[in-house]
């Protein structure tokens, strides 16, 4: 029997953060994971770069059936204390865009950020290590693993969602919560490609690969940011992050030229030049497959001059409010992260220990807050991590 004062499951960037800031008060804790290694995700995020944080975060950033839930950890662990961490471990970072900080070399040199700072400390790592049962005594936990009994004061659920399952990720921390009765929200993909249906796919196969900035709307919310045509529907930065909001049958609007409204410069082209081709007014704004396919789409054979005043405003309409009724997601195989999860109205926003079970704690992207693209969804985890390691 190995006992232990905090058990952390979920060796992931909440789980590291959590293990490092408990261990470096003293207790003695045990992380524990079923991977061969610590951080996947860390590894792979950010095309190998990481997107670790964003200057600028708030509840705005997130989506949740309790949007203030996060406004509490958010602000005692902010975007610079994760920042002033990079530094003092002089890792070179960047801006991109959109106050995204990406690590100038590699992802690694975050996950090795966080084990150094888990050795500091008292911090077991037990890897290829998977819980078979877990028991609560009036004191402590007991934890049945892979690698023989362990106990525990505090037990700390870090495994993440269901996003990537290739990666490991499991329905573990729901079906813990379930077994002591705490309520799970319904999970969706998040942050994940659309996809379109038959007659819309076999309409943009020419489309593949091309890349443009466009606003992208479902109902009162908008992103401006890139998308991409892809061989299965539509992704790039401002897809992903609408999908997040996004529900069966719910339509979506895009605006191919935000920076031109095609209906007054088609009435003013009209007069100005009469006998242009519509396709080639639609090159300027348009890379050349994206015209032809708007092209085709208008019907229309003429020069400029045959366009009626409604005609104009068809064309308008489908180019600055294209829109379309994704077929679905690319689904968890695909998607950053997962939506909903254990309902925050069961978790202390101040620890994230459980309100029915003392000394459970749930932190990270298995509880109900989902960040925005852009390193929010690592912030959320910086700032629980260390308020429930600050706790346990
Ligand atoms: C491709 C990709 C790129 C991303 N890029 C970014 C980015 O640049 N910026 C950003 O902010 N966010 C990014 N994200 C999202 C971010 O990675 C997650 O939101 C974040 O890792 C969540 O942290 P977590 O600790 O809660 O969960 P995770 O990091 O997923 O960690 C969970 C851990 O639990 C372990 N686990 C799961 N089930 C079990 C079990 N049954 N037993 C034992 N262990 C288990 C897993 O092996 C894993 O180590 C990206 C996600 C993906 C998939």
């Amino acid at each position: 029997m190995h006992n232990f004062d905090v058990v952390i499951i979920g060796a992931g960037a909440a789980g590291l953060m959590c293990a490092a800031t408990a261990s470096q008060r003293g207790r003695k804790v045990l992380l524990l994971d079923h991977a061969s290694s610590v951080g996947e995700k860390i590894r792979i995020s950010g095309g190998g770069r990481c997107n670790f944080t964003n200057l600028d975060v708030s509840n705005k950033n997130f989506l949740s059936q309790n949007s203030h839930f996060c406004v509490s950890a958010l602000k005692r662990f902010t975007s610079q204390d994760f920042i002033n961490l990079v530094k003092k471990h002089q890792i070179a970072f960047h801006e991109k865009t959109l106050g995204q900080l990406f690590c100038d070399i590699s992802s690694k040199q975050i996950i090795q950020m966080l084990l150094d700072e888990c050795a500091q400390g008292a911090t077991e790592i037990w890897l290829e290590s998977k819980v078979e049962k877990i028991s609560k005594s009036e004191n402590s936990f007991e934890i049945l693993t892979t690698k023989g009994q362990v106990t525990a004061q505090s037990l700390v659920i870090a495994t993440g969602g269901l996003s990537i399952p290739k990666m490991g990720a499991t329905g573990f921390g729901y079906d813990v919560a379930r077994q002591f009765k705490i309520k799970v929200t319904q999970t969706y993909p998040a942050l994940v490609p659309f996809t379109f249906d038959e007659e819309l796919l076999s309409q943009t196969k020419n489309l593949s690969g091309i890349s443009i900035p466009a606003i992208v709307s479902l109902g009162k919310i908008s992103f401006r940011e890139g998308i991409l045509f892809t061989h299965r529907g539509i992704s790039g930065p401002a897809i992903l992050q609408i999908s997040s909001y996004f529900k069966h049958g719910d339509k979506i609007s895009i605006n191919l030229t935000p920076e031109i409204d095609i209906y007054s410069r088609l009435i003013d082209e009209k007069k100005l030049k009469p006998k242009q081709e519509i396709q080639t007014f639609l090159t300027q704004f348009l890379p050349k497959n994206l015209a032809d396919f708007f092209a085709q789409k208008i019907n229309h054979g003429g020069n400029l001059a045959d366009l009626s005043n409604q005609k104009i405003k068809e064309i308008s309409d489908l180019i600055n409010r294209f829109s379309f009724i994704p077929s679905g997601t690319e689904g968890y195989a695909k998607a950053e992260v997962t939506s909903g999860g254990i309902s925050v109205d069961e978790i202390s926003s101040k620890t994230f220990e459980s309100k029915k079970v003392p000394n459970l704690f749930f932190i990270g992207e298995v509880l109900d807050v989902t960040g925005w693209l852009g390193g929010y969804n690592f912030q959320w985890a910086w700032a629980s991590g260390k308020a429930a390691g600050e706790a346990v």
